[in-house]
C-alpha cells in the first residue's frame, strides 16, 4: 500500500459548523471508502471519494489564538501542523457572526500558507437567495463558497471546486508514494512515547480527556523530502486507554497495521529483553513482506556494564536468524536519544525494499554461486539452475528457473539468499525465492 491520498483538511474558529459539516455533509453526500477492517469512522477522519476523485479529509478542531489555554494552544498548533500536510485546505467561516477577529488571524496564516484554500461561508440556510457571503471577500482568500451544513445545501458545488484543485493530481508522475510506517510491538515498550517523540509534544494531542482526540487514524510527517506516514497512530494512543483488553486490541491491531504498512517499526523493552512474544511479531511482520527495524527502547534504564548493545544483538539474532539482516537501533523515547537515527533507517529500509536488480546482474550471482557449490543431484541426476531474474519488488522477490525446480533442497534455498545478500545487503528488507520449471 503505497498509494497517497490527496489530503483535504478543515480548519476554522470553534462553533462554525466544522463538525456538522463532517457528520451531516460528508456522511451523507460522500462515499466512504474506508474498508479495513476493524477501523470504524473516525469523527474527524474519512477516506472519501467524490466525482471518481479519492481524497482524505481531516478535522483539525478549532484554532483559539492568544490563550494561555493548553487545550487550545494544543488544537492551534494541530492545526497549523494540518496546513503543513495538507494539499488543499478548507477554511470555514461563519455567516451568522460574520467576520471574526479570529476568522482575520486565520486568515493571515493561510494566505502565506502556499496552499489552496477553499473559503466555505457555512450557515447560509437561505440558499440559493443569500448574500451574507459576501462580506468573507474581504480575507483576501478569494470567492467564499456559501453551504448549510445543516441542510447540506450547496455541498455537491463545494466537493466540486475541492476536487477541481487536486483533479490530474492522480497521474502526476511527481506525485511520489508515502512511506507506510506501522510502529509494533507488545504493550507498555513505548510505543506511544515513541510516536509522541517523533512528531513532538506540540503536534499530537495526547489529552486524556474523553473526546479530546482531535487527531486522523495515521499521522504524516515530511522528512528529507519523503512524506512519511505512520499508520493508526490514533490506535496506539487509544488502545493506553483500553486497558483490560490491550492485549487482545494490541494483537488484532498488529496484524492490521503490518498489512497496511512497507516498514515495520519494532519496539522492545530493552529491561525485559527480547523474548518470545517479541520475537513472533517481528517474524509475522518479516513473513509478511514488511521491511523491518528493530527498536531496542528504554536503553536510559540499561546498566551498560553488564549489557552492551553488541551483545544485546548478537544474543536475539543467534535465537532468531531469520533476523540477521534487521538494523537495530538502541534508544530512549524518554530521553529522545538516538531517536533522530530512526527516519534515515526508516528511509534507507523502505528504498532498499524498491531495489530491483538487473537480470544480467542476477545471473551474474546466480552462475558464481552455483559454480562455488552446485545443487545436489536428484535422483542421481544433475539439478539445474539455468538462470534468474527479479520479479517483483516491495518485498524483492526473486524466480529461479530450474529443470526439477521441487528437487532443490530447503538449505540450498537458503544458500542463495545468501549469494544474493552478498551482493546486494537489502538492508531490513525480507527477500522471496522462488523455483520454477523450464522446459529444454
Ligand atoms: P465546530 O465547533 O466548528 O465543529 O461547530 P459545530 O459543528 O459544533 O457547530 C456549532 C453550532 O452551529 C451547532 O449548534 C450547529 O448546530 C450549528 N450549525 C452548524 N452548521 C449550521 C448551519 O448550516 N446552519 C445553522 N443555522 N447552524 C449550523
Ligand atoms: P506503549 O504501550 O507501547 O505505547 O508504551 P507507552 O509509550 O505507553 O510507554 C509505557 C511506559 O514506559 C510509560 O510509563 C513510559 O513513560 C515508559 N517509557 C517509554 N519509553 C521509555 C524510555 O525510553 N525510557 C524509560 N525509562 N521509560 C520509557
Amino acid at each position: 500500500m503505497t498509494e497517497r491520498l490527496p489530503v483535504v483538511a478543515v480548519v476554522g474558529r470553534p462553533n462554525v459548523g466544522k463538525s456538522t459539516f463532517f457528520n451531516r455533509v460528508l456522511g451523507a453526500r460522500v462515499a466512504i471508502v474506508d474498508d479495513r477492517p476493524g477501523v470504524t469512522r473516525d469523527r474527524n477522519f474519512a477516506r472519501a471519494e467524490w466525482a471518481g476523485h479519492r481524497f482524505q479529509i481531516v478535522d483539525t478542531g478549532g484554532i483559539v489564538e492568544g490563550s494561555d489555554e493548553p487545550m487550545d494552544r494544543q488544537i492551534r498548533a494541530q492545526a497549523l501542523h494540518a496546513v503543513d500536510e495538507a494539499d488543499v485546505i478548507v477554511f470555514m467561516v461563519d455567516t451568522k457572526v460574520g467576520i471574526h477577529p479570529l476568522d482575520e488571524r486565520l486568515a493571515e496564516v493561510l494566505r502565506t500558507a502556499g496552499r489552496p484554500v477553499v473559503l466555505v461561508a457555512n450557515k447560509a440556510d437561505e440558499l440559493p437567495a443569500v448574500t451574507s457571503h459576501h462580506e468573507f471577500w474581504s480575507l483576501g482568500l478569494g470567492e467564499p463558497v456559501p453551504v448549510s451544513s445543516n441542510s447540506g445545501k450547496g455541498s455537491g458545488d463545494l466537493l466540486d471546486r475541492i476536487v477541481a484543485l487536486f483533479a490530474g493530481r492522480d497521474d502526476d508522475p511527481a506525485a511520489e508514494a508515502a512511506v507506510r510506517i506501522a510502529v509494533i510491538g507488545k504493550p507498555n515498550v513505548g510505543k506511544s512515547s515513541l510516536v509522541n517523540r517523533l512528531f513532538g509534544e506540540d503536534r499530537v494531542v495526547v489529552s486524556d480527556v474523553p473526546g479530546t482526540t482531535r487527531d486522523p487514524v495515521d499521522s504524516s510527517l515530511r522528512y528529507h523530502g519523503h512524506t512519511l506516514t505512520f499508520v493508526d497512530t490514533a490506535g496506539l494512543r487509544r488502545h493506553a486507554r483500553i486497558k483490560d483488553s490491550v492485549e487482545f486490541y494490541s494483537a488484532l491491531r498488529t496484524d492490521r497495521v503490518i498489512r497496511e504498512a512497507d516498514v515495520c517499526v519494532l519496539v522492545v523493552d530493552a529491561t525485559e529483553g527480547m523474548g518470545v512474544q517479541d520475537l513472533k511479531i517481528g517474524e509475522a511482520a518479516w513473513n509478511a513482506g514488511c521491511g523491518l527495524v528493530i527498536l531496542i527502547n528504554k536503553w536510559d534504564l540499561v546498566e551498560k556494564e553488564t549489557q552492551t548493545a553488541a551483545t544485546f544483538e548478537r544474543e536475539f539474532k543467534r535465537r532468531a536468524p531469520s533476523l540477521e539482516p534487521v538494523p537495530v537501533l538502541f534508544v530512549s523515547a524518554l530521553t529522545g536519544q538516538r531517536v533522530h537515527k530512526l527516519l534515515d533507517l526508516v528511509v534507507e529500509v523502505w528504498e532498499q525494499r524498491r531495489h530491483r536488480v538487473s537480470t544480467p546482474e542476477a545471473n551474474e550471482v546466480l552462475e558464481l554461486a552455483v559454480r562455488r557449490q552446485p545443487p545436489p543431484h536428484h535422483r542421481g541426476r544433475p539439478v539445474k539452475l539455468k538462470y534468474m531474474t527479479q520479479m517483483a519488488i516491495e518485498p524483492p522477490t526473486f524466480v529461479v528457473f530450474a529443470n526439477y525446480p521441487d528437487a532443490v533442497p530447503e538449505h540450498y534455498i537458503r544458500y542463495m539468499h545468501h549469494a544474493i545478500r552478498n551482493r546486494w545487503p537489502f538492508t531490513g528488507v525480507p527477500i522471496r525465492i522462488r523455483m520454477r520449471g523450464s522446459s529444454e
